[in-house]
């Protein structure tokens, strides 16, 4: 078992609200700098950006993980990670049919741009990334799931787009056995009043939509990496995610 410091809520610049270089490479390398080990790339309702994502992570020996912000049909914000690149790839294009199709106003709401492994600019994302999907809570995580992947609530202390701040308590369906909270959590003026989180195990991730934002090396999971490979401890990972509490 070894430890692994990670941060599993990334944008790039392909969220209109990260900033422009918010690239693949500058990610992956600001994670090596602060020492993180495994970090996913979860930009609003797309998975554009993974594949460059994975091949820049590969230069700085970071792990990557395909994943997506995806916001429900009540606004709510759902952090869905990813098995594989083309588990990730694939449930993107089936996402797609149930995206709000409204035109970005780069002036308004930012840029979106899709990048290679060398973040040059290979094409921009026309449609309004953010804003609600037809897919209500349960039918996108019954969707996620349904593509090998694991989703949680994001930022659940949040009163925007959090989980608890929209529907005021945990539903009894989907049973979500992990949370999120901000890296900034708690005792913030604005911050949601959570319910008992019970035995729900609880993710710290940064959220960044800046480069300083990546979160220090101060959430960790231990994992089980022999023998060592990005595929073996993505797949432990999943196994961690999915299973028993601990
Ligand atoms: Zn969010
Ligand atoms: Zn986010």
């Amino acid at each position: 078992m070894n430890r692994y410091f990670y941060d599993f809520h990334i944008h790039s610049c392909l969220s209109p609200c990260a900033d422009d270089d918010m690239t693949v490479n500058n990610i992956a390398g600001m994670a090596a700098i602060k020492g993180l080990n495994i970090i996913a790339l979860t930009d609003h309702n797309s998975c554009a950006n993974c594949p460059a994502f994975f091949k820049a992570c590969k230069r700085q020996g970071v792990i990557p993980v395909a994943g997506m912000e995806l916001t429900t049909a009540e606004e709510i914000h759902l952090l869905c990670l990813f098995p594989t690149l083309d588990s990730a790839l694939s449930f993107d294009s089936e996402f797609f049919r149930y995206r709000a199709k409204i035109k970005n106003k780069p002036e308004i709401f930012g840029d979106q741009f899709i990048l290679d492994e060398n973040d040059e600019v290979t094409g921009t994302e026309e449609l309004l990334l953010p804003p609600a999907s037809a897919l209500s809570l349960e039918d996108a995580a019954a969707l996620v799931v349904s593509f090998g992947g694991f989703c949680w609530p994001a930022h659940i202390d949040r009163p925007s787009n959090g989980l608890i701040g929209v529907l005021g308590s945990f539903p009894e369906t989907p049973a979500f056995s992990t949370v999120e909270l901000s890296a900034n959590a708690m005792g913030g003026e604005y911050a949601v009043e959570l319910p008992d989180l019970g035995t729900r195990r609880v993710l710290k991730n940064s959220d960044a939509h800046h480069l300083w934002d990546i979160s220090e090396p101060e959430n960790s999971i231990m994992l089980d990496d022999e023998p060592y490979s990005g595929d073996l401890i993505r797949k432990r990972l999943f196994e961690y995610l999915k299973g028993a509490i601990s």
